[in-house]
């Protein structure tokens, strides 16, 4: 899919249509919970207490989520105001394989 580099976009900040910049956001860091860290966490004996983190009751999470169903992934598109240099998210995703910004 070929996406514009600039676009024209109502900007929230200026209250009109301005021009913007399209760009794919980098994927962020995960949180500091995470899973992970809440096994690291019971390891050091902090965090202890009741329950199973989530681990035994439920079952693996490709049997209740529809995780690896679909081929292509919804973009994360940021426009970023060329006048005020706000960055707004898109509204609504568009599956696509590839993103081309020409
Ligand atoms: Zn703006």
């Amino acid at each position: 899919m070929k996406k514009p580099k600039t676009i024209k976009r109502y900007c929230p900040y200026c209250k009109k249509h301005q021009d913007h910049a399209v760009y794919a956001s980098k994927k962020k860091a995960p949180r500091s919970m995470s899973h992970g860290s809440k096994i690291r966490a019971k390891k050091r004996g902090r965090a202890t207490g009741h329950g199973s983190l989530g681990r035994y009751s439920k079952p693996a999470i490709t049997k209740w989520k529809m995780t690896g169903k679909k081929p292509t992934k919804k973009m994360d598109l940021r426009y970023e105001c060329k006048v005020c240099k706000k960055a707004h998210v898109q509204s609504k995703g568009i599956r696509a394989k590839r993103v081309e910004f020409v």
